[in-house]
């Protein structure tokens, strides 16, 4: 294993044994109407990695906010909010789903005055730090089939089907290049159980209309990506991988030159009907966009909302034309498997393997990371997860390793909303399906809010089942961490005992922690 160097300097992140370590955003909310500030020093960029010597250890840079952002740079960022202001719409939050809802609504009517109000910089959170899956998956499809009608949850799919190709075709239009590669998305399996839950899910999935999936045995597994064991795998065409912040910087660029303001270091501390309040002044619009996914639970009012579950990611250094050799992986599918704790990762254009998988699920009291940092422990489980998966990288380093938050609602599907008596509006909880969801989330929020403003009526959009859909909030602490925790624990233990016993059957363990968790 490499040594691990932070690429800030706050102290170590909180471990699963002591929750109350966890280091977080600062929650004191700053005092109203403070002078503006002047612009915010760019964060530390992440330390370049010097070549490495022959033999010596590579050093692994742990934060910096993803590896992505040290191939390219952090932003510099974009002017605070100086004073109050009025718009037509103001979206709270600079990811995917804000820059998107933007892009489109900007598009459809240029007369609107948009406002998007972003905490740190533009792709500060996932939109930033994710695996760059684009692919059709959308948390919740299954239960609002039992809600809605199997019908309405086909074209729930259908909609997600078409938002990959949809998000390739305005990268193109827009001139984004994003290292966009359509090779579809293979999930593999490497113990009778996981092909016992594959062959079921390949089932299902066909049953959403996709009949262009494809099974396949562990010989025509072995000839796409050389994974040790495997012994069948799932592909679908719908997904492509992509380069993160390249996406997102191209759009946050786009939306700028379609004249949406964008005002970064500006935190918004409460949103309610016509305001967003930040510390350096409100917007008012008659409606309000909350974007924020994993942040959600530092708005007042809304700790319970969503939960911030971790994600973590590492990217290894670059492999050698022979260790590529030994892969295989030319296809550059997204590459996934079927463990319940599952692992995703992507081929980089820069010929890295780029993986995660969970780590320690969630900080105690809703916290989310410093800037990226992740535990040692978990940067440690992925490496073995690596090599596990591709026992002939042996030695390789990893370069760098990261984590960031995912929303997940209590009952884990999505959903998109427009309140007509408020105007407030929000998108999200796609817990890890988020790269193209947002992209219809937002079209969809644009739609409602053409609906509610008289410019247009319902849509194919606005009538699909996740729009308007309510959930409750999650538990008190310490309720939801304990929840939540003895859930991931529970999959790895189920995990830990398919790949001992060999069994065909899913671990009825795992079974149990799903219905607790209401999934
Ligand atoms: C490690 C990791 C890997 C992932 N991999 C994949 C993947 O491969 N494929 C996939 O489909 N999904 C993946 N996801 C999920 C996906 O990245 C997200 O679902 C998606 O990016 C969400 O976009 P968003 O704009 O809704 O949220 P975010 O990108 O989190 O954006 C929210 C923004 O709001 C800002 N904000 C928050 N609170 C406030 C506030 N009070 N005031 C102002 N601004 C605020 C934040 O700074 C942030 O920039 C991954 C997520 C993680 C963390």
């Amino acid at each position: 294993m490499s040594s691990t160097e932070n690429a800030d300097s706050a102290s170590d992140p909180d471990s699963a044994s002591d929750p109350d370590s966890a280091s977080g955003p600062d929650r004191t909310p700053p005092a109203p109407y403070a002078p503006p500030r002047p612009r915010t020093p760019p964060l530390p960029q992440p330390p370049p990695q010097p070549p490495r010597a022959p033999g010596a250890p590579r050093t692994t840079v742990n934060g910096g906010i993803s590896f992505w952002y040290a191939e390219e740079g952090l932003p510099a960022p974009r002017e605070p909010l100086q004073g109050d202001a009025n718009a037509d719409v103001v979206i709270v939050g600079g990811g995917y789903t804000g820059l998107w809802t933007a892009y489109y609504l900007k598009k459809a009517a240029p007369f609107l005055r948009i406002t998007v109000l972003e905490q740190k910089f533009c792709g500060y959170g996932a939109s930033g730090r994710n695996g760059g899956w684009l692919y059709n998956g959308i948390a919740g499809r299954d239960r609002y089939a039992r809600l809605h009608g199997h019908e309405a949850a086909v074209r729930l799919q259908e909609a997600m089907n078409a938002t990959v190709a949809e998000v390739v075709r305005v990268a193109g239009e827009e001139g984004i290049e994003a290292d966009v590669h359509r090779g579809g998305v293979l999930e593999v399996a490497y113990t009778p159980a996981q092909l016992a839950r594959l062959k079921a899910f390949h089932e299902t999935e066909l049953s959403y209309g996709e009949k262009d999936r494809e099974l396949y045995g562990a010989r025509e597994t072995a000839d796409r990506v050389r994974v040790a064991d495997a012994v069948g795998s799932t592909w679908t065409p719908h997904g492509a991988r992509l380069h993160p912040v390249k996406l997102l910087k191209g759009l946050a660029a786009a939306v700028e030159a379609l004249g949406v303001t964008i005002h970064e270091s500006t935190p918004v501390t409460e949103i309610r009907p016509k305001h967003a309040v930040t510390p350096y002044g409100t917007v008012r619009a008659p409606y309000v966009l909350r974007c924020t996914e994993g942040f959600t639970a530092s708005l007042k009012g809304h700790r319970r909302t969503w939960l911030p579950m971790n994600s973590s990611m590492i990217a290894t250094e670059p492999l050698t034309a022979a260790q590529w050799e030994s892969v295989g992986w030319e296809g550059r599918e997204t590459l996934g498997d079927m463990a319940h704790a599952y692992m995703y990762a992507q081929r980089t254009a820069d010929g890295r393997i780029a993986l995660g998988g969970r780590g320690v699920p969630y900080r105690f009291g809703s916290r989310t990371d410093n800037d990226g940092r992740t535990q040692a422990s978990t940067v440690e489980a992925l490496h073995g997860l690596l090599l596990r998966l591709f026992p002939q990288l042996s030695g390789i380093a990893v370069d760098h390793a990261w984590s960031g938050v995912l929303g997940v609602p209590r009952d884990w599907c999505a959903s998109v909303t427009l309140d007509r008596a408020t105007g407030l509006g929000w998108a999200g909880g796609y817990v890890g399906s988020g790269v193209a969801t947002a992209n219809l989330a937002a079209r969809t929020l644009r739609d409602l809010v053409q609906r509610d403003s008289g410019q247009s009526g319902e849509t194919d959009l606005t009538t699909l089942p996740w729009v308007e859909h309510k959930v409750r909030k999650w538990e008190p602490e310490p309720f939801r961490w304990l929840g939540v925790h003895g859930m991931y624990a529970t999959y790895r233990a189920a995990d830990r005992r398919e790949v001992t016993t060999r069994a065909a059957q899913s671990s009825r363990i795992a079974r149990f922690a799903d219905r607790v968790a209401g999934r």
